[in-house]
């Protein structure tokens, strides 16, 4: 079912997953906050990520670089002279575009004028600010656009300490800053947000058939955590297309409400970066193939996700409405890993007996995952609720459970129901989450 999208950005902000940023003071554009079920998605999204890539692997580690990095990286990386965007500007409106995603070059989406663009301009895409308390060109720092450059410049520091030896990879997860011409979409294209980002480094002979390896093995990631397979593909960039690094790459795209766009992008970066680097910084960044008594500089393959983008494209693909009963059931068929909260706990009434079960039952699970207590409404409503926010467990208190110690564990997909001993619950969710 294509989901329209309204209907996930009033979802998102009426059940608290995403707010706008600055929302009592009229909102800053393209900015948004995270909410208590936000921020949990988010991180079981990062979570299931760093599993993946590299809890799972033996071949790869994590950093965590600053956000703030010595101008010379930016200038070295071709960042400062080459991450531009085309900027137009409609002389009869003022509206600001990129005109590399116009539908159609010479007509304002604003203002529906024809002709009235400016020549393009290139538009570096880095915040800049100063560090210190004079602000000058000498003291320019830049907030990170990617957290690529952060592994690159750490390339020789993780390689030692952790012994590594080819191929091996370094991953991140962390922040990125781009001052987006046109932001929008909600959540797919802000100023600020999160990437996920892995750089594998290899022999360059070898570098083509990690790239084939890296294409599968990301496609399968999304398939995993239960993304529609008809909703994704790999599509190739044009040769004019490529960034100013990339010998080659694809995005993997996913069919969003608007048509399809980018999740993620797999390149072949070359020893573009760590060349670039060692050229600037005057230091050696070859790898020292010992058993070939060679030195070279490493190829790198490169995935590069956006956590908050996925986790937007997760929640769109989740979104399920069915008919139960004569009545439609909205529910967010989320991967259980993924689930922000993984188990609801009900008392039937607000009786004090009810209660205190319910709190010893809500008690016992919440060492092992994020459950809530929710003691209002109706329990058709508060089911409703659960599924609407992805819950896969609903655990009821009843009156009868007060004398045969038992409780209702419902399945937010199936809607069935299976009466479990009130010390059974957690062997019982633990065989299921
Ligand atoms: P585009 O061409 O759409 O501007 P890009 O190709 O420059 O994007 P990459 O540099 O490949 O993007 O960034 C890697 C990933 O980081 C993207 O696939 C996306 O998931 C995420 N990302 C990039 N820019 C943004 C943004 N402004 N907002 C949210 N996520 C972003």
């Amino acid at each position: 079912m294509a989901i329209d999208f309204d209907t996930i950005v009033n979802l998102s902000k009426k059940r608290g997953f995403v707010f706008q940023s600055s929302e009592i003071y009229g909102g800053l554009r393209s900015a948004y906050d995270y909410g208590p079920l936000g921020v949990a998605l988010l991180r079981n999204v990062k979570a299931e990520w760093w599993r993946a890539m590299v809890q799972m692997r033996d071949d790869v580690v994590g950093i965590d670089s600053a956000i703030l990095q010595a101008s010379d990286v930016w200038v070295a990386s071709g960042h400062v002279a080459s991450f531009t965007d085309p900027l137009v500007e409609c002389t009869s409106c003022n509206s600001r575009f990129r005109l590399d995603k116009l539908d159609d070059s010479e007509q304002c989406p604003t203002c529906g004028n024809r002709g009235t663009f400016t020549e393009p301009r290139q538009f570096n895409l880095m915040f800049q600010t100063h560090m210190g308390p004079v602000a000058s060109e000498e003291n320019v720092v830049y907030l990170r656009p990617e957290t690529a450059q952060g592994i690159f410049i750490n390339f020789e520091n993780v390689r030692r300490t952790a012994r590594l030896k080819l191929p091996f990879g370094i991953a991140q997860i962390g922040k990125a800053f781009r001052n987006e011409i046109t932001p929008g979409q909600f959540v797919f294209r802000t100023r600020e947000f999160e990437q996920m980002e892995l750089e594998f480094f290899c022999h360059p002979d070898d570098a083509e058939e990690w790239f084939g390896y890296w294409l599968d093995e990301r496609q399968r990631w999304y398939l995993d955590l239960g993304m529609s397979p008809d909703k994704l593909r790999l599509r190739r960039h044009d040769a004019d297309e490529l960034a100013h690094y990339a010998a080659d790459t694809y995005d993997v795209e996913y069919e969003f409400p608007w048509g399809w766009d980018e999740l993620e992008g797999i390149a072949n970066r070359t020893d573009f970066d760590l060349k670039a680097h060692a050229e600037r910084s005057g230091k050696d960044l070859r790898y020292y193939d010992q058993d070939a008594d060679d030195r070279f500089f490493p190829y790198v393959i490169e995935p590069s996700g956006g956590a908050t983008r996925t986790t937007f494209a997760l929640l769109i693909d989740a979104y399920t409405t069915e008919e139960v009963g004569g009545e439609e059931r909205v529910v967010l068929k989320l991967d259980k890993r993924l689930a922000p909260i993984k188990a609801a706990v009900l008392p039937l009434s607000k009786k004090p007996d009810l209660v205190e079960v319910t709190q010893k039952v809500a008690d016992s699970l919440k060492p092992l995952w994020d459950v809530e207590v929710d003691v209002t409404q109706s329990i058709g409503r508060r089911y409703r609720r659960q599924d609407e926010i992805g819950t896969p467990y609903c655990v009821t208190i009843d009156f009868d459970s007060l004398e045969d110690q038992q409780v209702t564990v419902r399945d937010r997909d199936t809607m069935a129901q299976d009466r479990i001993a009130i010390d059974k619950v957690v062997e019982y969710l633990r065989d299921r989450l």
